[in-house]
């Protein structure tokens, strides 16, 4: 089924709040009658940065649930610091309706972090919404657990506490009859940090290597010894100071606050083979002050793949005369190469400068930006490729092969597809993908995808 009504969730708005509006749009006589529309169960409990059933809210408000897992919940940031296969079964429990398994998937009970459950905003931010589109809703970028702040405007968040016995299971919007207060310094520089990163994840749509960004920045700061050890005795003192005016924040707000601001979870962390969960406000913590605030340095790694660690930046050796020098006659070497093939290509798009003078670009991406940027022809939109159905289906077929061996138990072949993205590929369009239903036909023989309806 699919609403009466027509809705659409307001830029960055949660899927919560979208439900609630929704419910008070309705003329529905109570909450089951929504939650039965929509969930056909009449007893369902969203949660405000992890929902699940998002097939089904998708559906029924006509939205894909890629886009609502994406731009309306915080699936981005727990997913970028869990393995991989941990992000797909994450994304599958919030498809689907696995409620119960989400916070398992996202990693919260190892996490040993408790945060108050329930859903937050700010009163300025509600003021403007009801000011220019008439009603107030619940943004995802305040849902961040630990964080207090408005990244807007540097107010404190007020949380409606849904887990209260009398407001459980409702659906209701933000109280619009609360004062705003400024927030602490150190929190609203935490929550613009976590929501920087949100909106990067959002735009580049791609998780990024972490550990690798973080050695980069750690070896830019001379926290690397040269066996490439963490100098976890200077990382530690500087977080507690950097963070030192939240203690009085989060002492009445975790359980275990003494574990997070003691920072003893940054050892681990950065270990490269402990590959438990790690909770993103962990990683909040850490990456904030590493990276000073820019949200970026998490995906510097990417770009200077090219780059051998720690071979990279301006060489220490000789005195600090020549040093220089040999630093400054070597870019404008690089900046010539670049400046040449420019003159010799001028179609040239920044894919062709890459590949054609990788080691110069990369230089230059680390050493130089500002002057690369400014000569570096405007990345290119991207563009929609023309459907090429053979080549699809090779692509389909070994994205099957693969997502089938990372399965820890037969799904459909629906379910399946949700898991590719949801475009049907395995559904609608088959037909046009001989290979891909050669090998799903397979499958359904061998037992490792199920036919709907068949028990697991
Ligand atoms: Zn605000």
């Amino acid at each position: 089924m699919t609403s009466s009504i027509h809705i659409q969730p307001f830029p960055g708005e949660t899927v919560y709040s979208l439900v609630s509006r929704y419910h008070l749009l309705s003329a529905n006589a109570n909450e089951s009658a929504s939650y039965s529309a929509l969930y056909s169960s009449n007893r369902a409990r969203i949660n405000a940065y992890l929902p699940s059933q998002l097939e089904r809210t998708g559906h029924y408000f006509g939205l894909p649930p890629e886009a609502l897992l994406w731009n309306h919940t915080l699936y981005p940031l727990f997913a970028s610091f869990i393995t991989p296969r941990r992000a797909q079964e994450l994304k599958r429990a919030m498809f689907l309706n696995f409620g119960s398994h989400v916070g398992e998937k996202a990693g919260l009970p190892q996490s040993k972090l408790k945060f108050t459950t329930g859903h937050k905003h700010c009163p300025m931010c509600l003021a403007e919404d009801l000011e220019h589109v008439g009603v107030g809703y619940f943004r995802n970028s305040h849902q961040l657990p630990g964080l207090n702040a408005c990244p807007t405007h540097a107010s404190q968040l007020f949380c409606t506490a849904i887990s209260d016995f009398s407001l459980d299971r409702s659906l209701i919007l933000p109280r619009s009859d609360l004062d705003a207060l400024p927030a602490d310094n150190a929190s609203v520089k935490l929550s613009r940090f976590g929501a920087s990163v949100v909106q990067q994840l959002q735009t580049r749509y791609r998780f990024p290597d972490y550990r690798r960004a973080y050695r980069i920045q750690l070896n830019k700061k001379g926290l690397l010894t040269k066996n490439g050890n963490v100098r976890i005795r200077n990382v530690v003192p500087a977080l507690k100071a950097h963070w030192a005016s939240l203690e009085k924040l989060y002492s009445h707000q975790f359980e275990c606050q003494d574990q997070l601001l003691t920072f003893e979870f940054v050892g681990p962390l950065l270990r490269a083979k402990t590959h438990y969960p790690t909770h993103p406000l962990k990683h909040l913590l850490f990456a904030e002050w590493l990276f000073d605030g820019d949200a970026n340095l998490f995906w510097d790694a990417d770009e200077e793949e090219q780059l051998i660690l720690p071979g990279f930046g301006v060489p220490n050796v000789g005195n600090k005369h020549t040093h220089k020098n040999d630093f400054f006659s070597k870019r404008e070497t690089r900046r010539r190469s670049i400046r040449d093939y420019m003159d010799e290509h001028p179609f040239a798009i920044r894919k062709d400068i890459k590949a054609a003078r990788n080691a110069d670009f990369f230089w230059l991406y680390h050493n130089d930006r500002d002057w690369l940027e400014q000569q570096l022809p405007l990345p290119m939109p991207p563009q929609r490729p023309k459907k090429d159905w053979h080549a699809l289906d090779e692509k389909v077929c070994k994205t099957v092969k693969e997502q089938t061996l990372l399965l820890s138990e037969p799904i459909s072949v629906s379910e399946l597809d949700i898991l590719l993205g949801g475009h049907r590929w395995l559904t609608k369009f088959l037909g046009n993908l001989p290979k891909t239903h050669r090998l799903i036909q397979d499958q359904l023989a061998k037992g490792t995808l199920k036919k709907v309806g068949q028990p697991k």
